[in-house]
């Protein structure tokens, strides 16, 4: 029965990433009701000599776990739903008090002066690199080792991105490789703090001082991480979140864009909401709207779902913390797995992921492929992650429009001449061969479920010539 439960779990997990690189859709985990967030169980751990006897659950055995991962995202009616049933019995579903009351308590919890609430984070950061004047015929420096949400926005803007590299350790923009990447056209570093760890924005911020660049930081991953106990988001002009549900702050769709700088945030909002006047958008007679804009704007109980959540993020991030720590602790020394390193300045993390790099030879050669099938039949599941960002024809497409034919000289729309340029071997190295994750909602487990884990790697470790004929 457990192993019928197995395959069906297994399943869902394969078609929940199937096609999209590895974007988070926990379909998973949301068929099952959303109970027992912590799932500790008075089952004791098997020791890792039962499990060297005992076959892999590929080849048939039993599994070291059967149990459910915490759910998510988590809606608990007593405490969540007060003031969403208020707002939906209001009327009021449109943009008003409720969205100025997350946008005033997301700033206060980033330390930002001030926050916007969009439809999502990948407008968030289409708004920002707007208003802050990146455009046709700009480069904007980016790492490769994100989500298609990121470069998205700069083609969007017609600019042009320019893949920086990454530090393999850990999986961030590696800051020693910015400056030889820099043009005459560069306006920009976007950062991204990708799976939740801090990128190293000391030394960011330091190469786009001395090059006059404007930094936006892509914190859609890392509610609450800290560089020297500063939450990122708050390092560069603009910072921008999601709220999509995979999120660790999940409102379904949404995100938010966080800025010191006033005349900005003003822009920002004006932009959202189709150019109309706000603070120092002003007009002479101020009406008509003045600026090029669209329309973003949140929805009222989209914010009251997110002020549910907010008031659990911070518990929730130190429970991340905690056994992403505990589990980096116990699976470091077995050899061939090797997990994210943190920049010592890192005081906090938000652990969108956990991630660790796979080395299949000391696995005896077995692919990452077969690793990461016997590790979801162990009841662990897991994703080798991103793909190639680089060298997707969508960037091809982009080039051939008519704004980017205008907008660049022919020679930098050479595709092959792109894909050449942009070449990122460490980054090719994480997607194709070596990244593995595990996503934020495990974390939320009991320090026995993260044991279960550290179990069952082992198993697969010891057990590695049994699994090579598997395909
Ligand atoms: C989720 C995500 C985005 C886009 O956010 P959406 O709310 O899904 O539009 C951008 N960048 C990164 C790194 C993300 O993880």
């Amino acid at each position: 029965m457990a192993h019928k439960n197995y395959s069906r779990r297994e399943f869902i997990w394969r078609n929940s990433l199937t096609g999209l690189g590895a974007v988070l859709t926990p379909s998973f985990l949301t068929n099952k009701p959303p109970k027992a967030a912590a799932t500790s169980s008075a089952m004791p751990i098997r020791s890792t000599s039962f499990l060297v006897t005992e076959p892999p659950a590929l080849l048939g055995g039993k599994p070291v776990r059967t149990k459910d991962w915490p759910a998510w995202p988590l809606w608990k009616p007593e405490q969540d739903e007060k003031l969403l049933l208020e707002v939906i019995r209001s009327g009021i579903w449109s943009r008003d008090k409720v969205v100025s009351e997350f946008e005033t308590r997301w700033a206060s919890t980033v330390g930002a002066k001030r926050s916007l609430a969009v439809v999502n984070g990948t407008n968030a950061i289409i708004t920002a690199l707007a208003q802050l004047n990146i455009r046709g015929g700009d480069e904007v420096l980016v790492p490769p080792y994100t989500f298609i949400g990121t470069v998205a926005p700069i083609l969007a803007n017609g600019a042009m991105p320019v893949f920086v590299d990454v530090d393999p350790e850990t999986f961030q923009i590696d800051p020693a490789k910015i400056e030889a990447k820099i043009t005459p056209r560069t306006k920009a570093i976007l950062p991204v703090h990708i799976l939740g760890l801090p990128a190293n924005m000391p030394q960011i911020l330091s190469i786009a001082k001395k090059h006059n660049l404007v930094v936006i930081e892509d914190a859609c991953q890392a509610h609450l991480a800290e560089i020297n106990h500063q939450k990122v988001g708050t390092f560069g002009h603009a910072g921008c979140f999601s709220f999509q549900n995979s999120k660790n702050l999940a409102i379904g769709e949404g995100g938010a864009i966080v800025s010191n700088d006033e005349a900005f945030m003003d822009r920002c909002f004006s932009y959202h909401n189709y150019g109309n006047p706000y603070g120092t958008v002003a007009g002479a007679i101020g009406t008509g709207t003045l600026i090029q804009g669209t329309k973003l704007r949140l929805t009222e109980y989209q914010a009251a779902i997110g002020l549910a959540q907010l008031k659990r993020l911070d518990a929730e991030t130190t429970t991340r913390n905690t056994n992403a720590a505990y589990l980096k602790n116990k699976i470091r020394h077995i050899p061939g797995i090797v997990p994210y390193k943190l920049y010592d300045s890192v005081t906090r993390g938000a652990f969108h992921l956990f991630p660790f790099r796979y080395q299949k030879e000391a696995f005896k050669g077995l692919s990452r492929e077969v690793f990461l099938k016997a590790l979801t039949a162990e009841g662990i599941p897991c994703s080798k992650g991103y793909a190639t960002l680089n060298n997707m024809p969508y960037l091809n497409d982009a080039f051939q429009s008519k704004n980017f034919q205008k907008m660049y000289p022919k020679e930098m729309l050479s595709f092959r001449t792109y894909v050449e340029r942009n070449h990122c071997p460490q980054n090719d190295r994480l997607c194709n061969e070596e990244a593995v994750w595990f996503t934020q909602n495990m974390l939320l487990g009991s320090q026995s479920d993260m044991d279960e884990i550290a179990s069952a790697i082992e198993k697969i470790h010891a057990n590695a010539d049994k699994l090579l004929s598997q395909k």
